[in-house]
């Protein structure tokens, strides 16, 4: 168990995300959470701070009218020693891209699954990407409140569908209109729904002060199911759940904000302080004294009275002060970091210093996009914020041809921001955008018009894939480019992308030529 050291900035921190499906329950536990962290004084803020900002600024309409969330934010909060950096991630799958790019900058998840219907698409969707950065993960099953599934059916889905071990640290006493509480296996403790008192050590499954919470018929079928699970379920172990092999499990209600504080303590005591990060020249340690750290996020108009453009940095080693000066590895200029701002919940505060594992806002006027890094002079880059292939592309075309110039400047700006991917064709015809879901496709055309007075309108295009192609062999690359001249572009960073109009071709393509490597991913740098 990590005992956090109030002395050490880094072991202190916990920089995690919450995954789940929409309506499991998201909005309601990272409110609970910010409860107890004091960030917030109601429940309820969180959806209420949403609106405010919303109204304040007009491409996010979108998002108002259609009840999503299309922004990231970051929310810090101080519990138990802690600091909590929770990275919220958009609920609407067609912002997917966002969200991978967060997970890339969190040290743990948190999954929450509704209690009665189990792992749901996007659920399975998020932690195959958590999975691939080995992250451990947290399970909290939701809405025990309501009527749900058996809890060992529950467990067993998580195990068969993810290939991830469980270990339920707390059982269920009773569900639905007859929920009462959790029992805590190992410490032998009682945490009662809807009180407040500490957890309530009792002498085992048969002591009458936890057998008189159930309804006297259940008493005896509900010590089987837990003296069952507790010696048949596997013990939580550290190392298993560091290595993302093995899910401690806890029961609950966000709603009712029970089980909250067995996540959070949990959180404390078991997620992993700040890793290391790869770069592409060496692997950089936390603790390491000189400051590094990579750009996840922009957000444009958070305050729509300055057009600020934020950058989201997760700071990767050493200690980010006010006024220090970065350099920018992609572009080998220096900047000054003069305001970069906290985010909490209720604000946002200039942070004098930061350390790795915190993510701090750094406004600025474009200079930063998307997968930069950061650092006090060292050229390195950090992988792994990676850039999908997009489902769906678009011709762009605008009524006013003079303005040509200037919608190619503001789609390169968007790109950047990551709001769409920006493909230009080598034979030289318009511009192609590209996005994973249509709602991006909004937010482009309401935000060209908004901030550009750009009139876009978008033709389907003759291509519905892309590609990017590298290849060991920079001959076969080079002819392989030269003889599909007209179905080449480049993306933001000039590297070669085939565009496909089917599957079937592409296959045909990819096929023809072995030595041509054809990517769906592509890691920024
Ligand atoms: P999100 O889409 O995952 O952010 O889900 P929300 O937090 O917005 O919750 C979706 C719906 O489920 C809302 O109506 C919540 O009030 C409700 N909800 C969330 N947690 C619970 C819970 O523990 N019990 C019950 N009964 N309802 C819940």
């Amino acid at each position: 168990m990590t005992t956090p050291q109030p002395s050490d900035p880094i072991s202190r921190r916990r920089t995690f995300a919450i995954i789940s499906h929409p309506d499991a329950g998201k909005t309601t536990l990272t409110e609970k959470l910010l409860l107890f962290g004091g960030a917030i004084q109601l429940a309820g803020a969180v959806k209420a701070k949403r609106n405010a900002q919303q109204t304040r600024s007009d491409w996010m309409s979108i998002e108002r009218e259609r009840g999503i969330s299309v922004v990231t934010s970051v929310m810090t909060f101080e519990y138990g020693g802690c600091v909590f950096n929770l990275l919220d991630t958009p609920g609407h799958e067609d912002f997917s891209e966002d969200t991978y790019r967060t997970l890339s900058a969190v040290d743990a998840a948190v999954m929450v699954i509704d209690a009665a219907k189990g792992i749901e698409a996007r659920t399975r969707k998020l932690f195959e990407v958590c999975r691939l950065r080995d992250i451990p993960i947290v399970t909290f099953i939701n809405k025990l409140d309501r009527e749900c599934r058996d809890p060992f059916s529950l467990l067993d889905e998580i195990e068969k569908t993810l290939a991830l071990d469980t270990a339920p640290v707390t059982w269920p006493i009773g569900s639905g209109r007859s929920f009462a509480g959790t029992y805590r296996f190992g410490a032998k403790t009682v945490r009662k729904v809807d009180s407040d008192a500490e957890p309530m050590p009792v002498g085992g499954l048969e002591d009458p002060a936890l057998t008189a919470l159930l309804p006297a018929h259940d008493v005896a079928a509900w010590q089987e199911e837990a003296m069952l699970a507790e010696e048949g379920c596997k013990p939580f172990e550290l190392a298993a759940f560091r290595e993302g092999h093995l899910t401690p499990v806890f029961f609950g209600s966000a709603l009712r904000n029970f089980g909250v504080r067995d996540l959070i303590d949990a959180m404390a005591a078991y997620a992993p302080s700040p890793r290391g990060q790869e770069a592409d020249k060496r692997a950089v340690a936390p603790a390491e004294p000189k400051m590094t750290g990579f750009v996840f996020k922009i957000q444009a108009n958070m305050d729509p009275n300055h057009r600020d453009r934020i950058a989201f940095m997760r700071v990767c080693s050493g200690r980010l002060t006010r006024g220090m000066k970065a350099k920018i590895v992609r572009t080998g200029k220096m900047m000054s970091l003069n305001a970069p701002q906290f985010f909490f919940a209720r604000d946002r505060s200039i942070a004098d210093e930061a350390f790795a594992g915190d993510v701090v806002g750094i406004p600025n006027h474009g200079v930063l996009r998307i997968g930069d890094t950061l650092t006090e002079g060292e050229d390195i880059s950090f992988r792994g914020v990676p850039s999908f292939a997009p489902e769906i592309l678009r011709r762009i075309v605008i009524s006013d041809a003079m303005k040509a110039k200037k919608l190619r400047e503001a789609l390169r700006q968007l790109a950047e921001e990551g709001v769409v991917q920006l493909f230009l064709p080598n034979d030289g015809s318009g511009a192609l955008v590209g996005v994973v879901g249509a709602l991006q496709l909004d937010v482009l055309a309401t935000r060209l018009e908004a901030e550009y007075g750009l009139d876009a309108k978008y033709e389907t295009s003759r291509f519905s894939i892309c590609r990017w192609v590298t290849s060991s062999d920079p001959v076969a690359l080079k002819s392989f480019i030269d003889s599909h001249g007209s179905s080449m572009a480049e993306d933001l960073d000039g590297a070669p992308v085939f565009m496909s109009p089917s599957e079937f071709s592409l296959r045909y393509d990819a096929e023809r030529h072995p030595a041509v490597v054809f990517s769906d991913v592509k890691d920024y740098q």
